[in-house]
C-alpha cells in the first residue's frame, strides 16, 4: 500500500479520514503498533500511572428500557434494591481509608432520587471529604438538576453517549428516548462546567464501523475529558439476549485509537473488558487506558447492579478489590495511584507529543 501507514498518520495528525479509520478498525494488520504508538502516548502524558475510582452503584431502579440493559424497567425478574445517605456514605469512608480520592455515584434513572436527595448525599461527601473528586452518573437530567449537582459539590459527569448514529440509537433505544436529548445533557453538562465523560459499547447489536466513526465524529465535536468504552455483553432478561457480545480485539483498537485522537484523555480499562477476557483489564492499559474503577458498592448489592451477565468483581469486599487490582496494574507493568487524578491539559505549544 506504498508504505501508507495509518497509526503514524494518527499519531502525528491527532485525525485520519474516515476512509482511513475504516481500514484500521477493520484489520488485525495494525494492531500491535496501533498498542505501542498509544501506549507511548500515554506514558508522554501520564507516565505509568493508572488513577483508581471507587465505583458506587447506588440504585438499580431505572424508568428507562434500553434493550440493551439489564436493568432496564422491564425487566421483571431484577431484585432491585436502592442505598440510604448513610450506607453511600459508608461505601466513601471505606474507600477513603483505602485511598479513593474519586468516588463515583452511579444508578439507573431513579426517581426516588430527587434532585433534593441527590444534592443532599453530595454536600456531605464534599464536606466530609474535601480533597475527593466527586463524579456522578445518574443519566438524561434537566440543565437545572445538573447545575445543582454542581453547586453542591460533584465536578464530574459520566454519561455515554451510547451511539452517534441515529438510525443506530433507534434500534438500542425505545421512542421515549433520543440521541438529541442525550447530546443535549452532554453539551449542558460541559458548559456549567463539569469534566465530562462519554462513550459507546462496542460491539452492540447492528452497530456498523460507519457508527464507530460517528462515534468518533460525535466525541471530538464534544471535546470530553473521560471516554469510556467497553464491549456490549447480553443479558438474558433483554430484548438483545440472543446477541454475542463485543470483541476484545476491536475494543482495544478502539481503546489505542481513543489515545492518538484524544492524548489527554482519562480513560478507563472497564468492568466489561474484564468480563469478556480474564486479562481485558490489563490488554485495556497496555492499549492506552489510563484509569479502572474498582467497585465500593457494598458486596450483598454487586451482583443485582446486573448491566450484563457474569459481571466480574462481584463477590470480593471492597479492600480485596483495591488489592487485587493494585496487583493486576502492577503485573501489566503500571503504577496504582491514589492521586485524585484530574485530566491533565495541553500545554500550549506543546511539541513533545
Ligand atoms: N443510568 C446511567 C448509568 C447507565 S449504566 C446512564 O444512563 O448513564 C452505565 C453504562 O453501562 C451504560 O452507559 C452502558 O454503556 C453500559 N451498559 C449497559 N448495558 C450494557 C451491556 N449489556 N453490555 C455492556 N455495557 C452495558
Amino acid at each position: 500500500m506504498n508504505g501508507f501507514d495509518p497509526v503514524r498518520e494518527l499519531d502525528i495528525r491527532r485525525d485520519l479520514s474516515d476512509a482511513s479509520l475504516r481500514l484500521l478498525l477493520q484489520s488485525e494488520q495494525w494492531d500491535s503498533s496501533l498498542a505501542a504508538a498509544a501506549d507511548d502516548k500515554r506514558r508522554k502524558i501520564y507516565g505509568d500511572e493508572v488513577y483508581l475510582r471507587g465505583l458506587i452503584e447506588f440504585s438499580n431502579f431505572c424508568k428507562n428500557n434500553c434493550y440493551y440493559c439489564g436493568i432496564r424497567a422491564g425487566n421483571q425478574n431484577a431484585v432491585r434494591y436502592r442505598l440510604s445517605k448513610e450506607e453511600i456514605l459508608d461505601c466513601c469512608t471505606q474507600g477513603y481509608d483505602l485511598g479513593f480520592r474519586t468516588f463515583v455515584l452511579q444508578s439507573g434513572e431513579d426517581p426516588f432520587f430527587t434532585d433534593a436527595l441527590i444534592c443532599g448525599i453530595v454536600s456531605e461527601i464534599r464536606v466530609r471529604f474535601p480533597d475527593c473528586a466527586i463524579t456522578l452518573s445518574l443519566g438524561e437530567k434537566t440543565r437545572e438538576s445538573y447545575k445543582a449537582y454542581f453547586d453542591a459539590g460533584a465536578n464530574r459527569y459520566l454519561l455515554r453517549h451510547e451511539t452517534a448514529d441515529d438510525t443506530h440509537y433507534r434500534k438500542l433505544h425505545p421512542e421515549s428516548m433520543s440521541l438529541q436529548n442525550r447530546k443535549r445533557c452532554l453539551y449542558d453538562l460541559k458548559e456549567i462546567g463539569y469534566q465530562v465523560g462519554s462513550g459507546f459499547m462496542v460491539g452492540s447489536p447492528y452497530q456498523t464501523a460507519d457508527c464507530l466513526i460517528e462515534d468518533l465524529r460525535f466525541l471530538q465535536a464534544l471535546g470530553p475529558d473521560m471516554i469510556g468504552i467497553g464491549p456490549y455483553i447480553p443479558h438474558k432478561e433483554t430484548p438483545f439476549a440472543a446477541f454475542s457480545s463485543g470483541s476484545l480485539s476491536l475494543t482495544l483498537r478502539l481503546i489505542s485509537i481513543l489515545r492518538l485522537l484524544f492524548p489527554y484523555a482519562l480513560i478507563p480499562s472497564t468492568t466489561a473488558l474484564g468480563t469478556i477476557h480474564p486479562q481485558g483489564r490489563e490488554l485495556g492499559l497496555k492499549a492506552g487506558a489510563n484509569v479502572v474503577m474498582p467497585n465500593l458498592s457494598p458486596v450483598r448489592v454487586r451482583k443485582l447492579y446486573e448491566l450484563y451477565e457474569n459481571k466480574i468483581c462481584t463477590g470480593e469486599e471492597s479492600a480485596q478489590c483495591r488489592g487485587c487490582l493494585e496487583q493486576r496494574i502492577a503485573a501489566a507493568g503500571y503504577r496504582a495511584v491514589t492521586a485524585v487524578g484530574n485530566v491533565k491539559k495541553e500545554k500550549q505549544n506543546d511539541d513533545d507529543c
